[in-house]
């Protein structure tokens, strides 16, 4: 959601900024804007619209400095334009900012600068930023910095640059990432790190109310008193290749390819790695209660886990929506047990979820992909999925590592609660390790896959069926296909379809049942035939062993596994078909219309 990349240092500023700003494309953009600080103060362009007509502006003019800043926006307050676009500069021309984030109390400072004659040029909430630092501004930016941030309230993450210090840009945030990257030949401000990886592995994460001043040769840090601090970078191990396509045509296919090894290094971090001291020192018995919280795919593992956890060790678990979560004024105490997913760390409910969790004396335990990221490191404990960048908005590859992680956890929850042999320990743990290869043979068959999608776009409406735990993870196929490919979808218990689903079920209509479930085989089966019977056609995909396939009736065979992981299998074949569907159509699979990656907005 809305991206921010700065530079300053040796080199033209301009093809740093746009290539940083290519990289942080997946976050979601209605408009992309440069500002550089030039022979004669800021020139900037900017504009509504992708970021290649942008660069078709850039092309014609003659922007270049060694300082500047970029923006993706992702339009909150005022309509996606131009005039709305960022980089956004003080009436005075002394000032200019990016911000990703809400001002929330950007009204009544506007107008009180109105009063005082400063003019606005656009509707954002954005723009205010910049007028009121021009106020503030008396010959220190940073001390300017401080008294916006003071007086701000709601999320921000800033890049400033101000025509009367032009060796120093300067960040803040507050809630929204933002990282700091230093390279030999200049240091970066960004909000995610495939930003700033073409030129360095070394970043510092900024903290809340952390200002970072950064100059061609040095970064200092302070707080909000404007009082040094000590921090240490940390070496990113991602490597460039994962913010590139790799040869193939959508990061969504690269990364969906990409998780026999993604779903093994996860595996390999709880079983032997960096997360095993955290599950071994964690004492699960000092809770009664278990609450898995997040958004989106998030969520859709959540109730996956909590057929998993309630099976292996018999502990009621609830599954919330974060956005629910937070205002609903919870039942937990110090004996629940809070666990948040989240592939960035950032996504803003899902953070409100976990403060309210710690003020009512809740454990907070995450499940985070980015290292760094705010939930990781305000969680009491953190588990992290070893999942890569993911650049795709449509989640895949992070969502497998969450549900192996977490496949994991809850062995060793059950073990430690005294549910589970060692011997079925193992057991579970051995058919664990075999997932990344029965994902392997699942991707080698990618062509029928790529055939049954190719019969499905006429489609208007595709509901996904399936009971107990292909139930769940019926949420996600659903999901994934209504966000990448604009079909309407939805996920049903296979046994609400008689309460009201089966009335939209008519001739050609598609329905994908999902049939893992041994002892549901019957169930799921009786279902699919009711909808045939309606003229439907069904793709069926698990344990299909006596289907026969038929002109309404095809199917897809998952390799053999304990019940309680095939999702971990069932998800490919449901991506593949997403993508399929959406490569069909044309469709800019990448950056689905109306979606960001990482939702730091409430
Ligand atoms: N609220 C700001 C705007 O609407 C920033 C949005 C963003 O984070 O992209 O311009």
């Amino acid at each position: 959601m809305c991206g921010i990349i700065g530079y300053v240092g040796k080199e033209d500023a301009v093809p740093i900024i746009v290539d940083g700003l290519k990289k942080l494309e997946y976050r979601g953009y209605d408009s992309a804007g440069i500002a550089v600080y030039g022979k004669d103060g800021f020139d900037v362009v900017k504009q509504k619209g992708r970021l290649a007509a942008l660069e078709e502006r850039l092309k014609q003019s003659q922007l270049a400095g060694n300082m500047g800043i970029g923006h993706t926006r992702w339009a909150t307050h005022g309509e996606p334009s131009d005039v709305n676009s960022h980089p956004h500069v003080g009436s005075q021309n002394k000032i200019a900012i990016v911000h990703n984030g809400i001002f929330e109390n950007y009204k009544q400072i506007k107008e009180r600068l109105e009063h005082w004659g400063v003019n606005f040029a656009s509707q954002t909430d954005s723009e205010v930023i910049a007028q009121l630092a021009e106020h503030y501004y008396c010959g220190d930016l940073m001390d300017a910095v401080v008294k916006v941030s003071n007086a701000m309230e709601g999320s921000y993450a800033l890049g400033i640059m101000c025509t009367d210090e032009p060796d120093t840009l300067i960040a803040i945030k507050n809630s929204n990432p933002l990282i700091i990257g230093v390279s030999e030949h200049g240091n970066f401000i960004a909000s995610d790190v495939p930003a700033v990886l073409k030129h360095t592995n070394k970043v510092y994460y900024l903290n809340d109310k952390e200002i970072a001043v950064l100059k061609e040769g040095s970064v200092q840090f302070f707080n909000i008193d404007k009082e040094p601090l000590e921090k240490s970078p940390e070496t990113v191990t991602w490597s460039m290749d994962s913010a590139e396509k790799g040869g193939y045509q959508h990061f969504m296919l690269k990364e969906i390819m990409e998780q026999p090894k993604v779903v093994r290094d996860t595996i390999q971090s709880a079983v032997n790695g960096n997360n095993k001291n955290i599950l071994d020192n964690l004492d699960v018995t000092r809770f009664n209660k278990i609450v898995i919280t997040a958004c989106g795919s998030a969520y859709n593992a959540g109730v996956v886990e909590r057929y998993v956890f309630e099976r292996l060790f018999r502990v009621s678990v609830e599954v919330e929506l974060a956005s629910e979560f937070r205002y609903k004024d919870a039942i937990i105490d110090e004996k629940t047990l809070v666990i948040l997913v989240t592939q960035s760390g950032e996504t803003a409910d899902t953070i409100a979820a976990m403060r309210e969790a710690k003020s009512k004396g809740a454990s907070t335990l995450s499940i985070v992909n980015v290292v760094g990221s705010t939930i990781a490191k305000e969680a009491d404990f953190c588990l992290f999925t070893s999942a890569g960048p993911e650049i795709a908005v449509a989640t895949t590859k992070a969502f497998s590592a969450q549900l192996v992680l977490l496949y994991i956890l809850a062995v060793r929850f059950a073990v430690k609660l005294g549910k589970l042999s060692q011997d079925k320990e193992k057991n579970y743990l051995s058919e664990i390790s075999g997932l990344p290869d029965k994902i392997s043979s699942i991707l080698n068959r990618i062509g029928s896959i790529q055939m049954y999608a190719s019969i499905c776009i006429g489609y208007r409406s595709i509901f996904f069926i399936g009971r107990n735990i292909d139930y769940a993870i019926a949420l996600e196929g659903s999901l994934k296909l209504k966000e990448i490919s604009y079909i309407h979808s939805e996920a049903y218990a296979g046994g609400e379809l008689k309460h009201g689903t089966i009335s939209l079920v008519e001739e050609d209509t598609l329905v994908v049942a999902l049939s893992n479930c041994k002892r549901l085989y019957g169930k799921i089966m009786s279902n699919a035939e009711q909808v045939i019977s309606r003229g439907a056609k069904v793709l069926l995909i698990g344990n299909c062993k006596d289907a026969k396939e038929s002109e309404q009736l095809f199917f897809i065979n998952l390799p053999e596994t304990e019940e309680l992981f095939s999702p971990s299998l069932s998800v490919i074949v449901l991506q593949l078909f997403s993508y399929y569907v959406a490569a069909n159509k044309g469709l800019d699979i990448d950056k689905p219309r109306n979606l960001a990656k990482s939702v730091t907005v409430e």
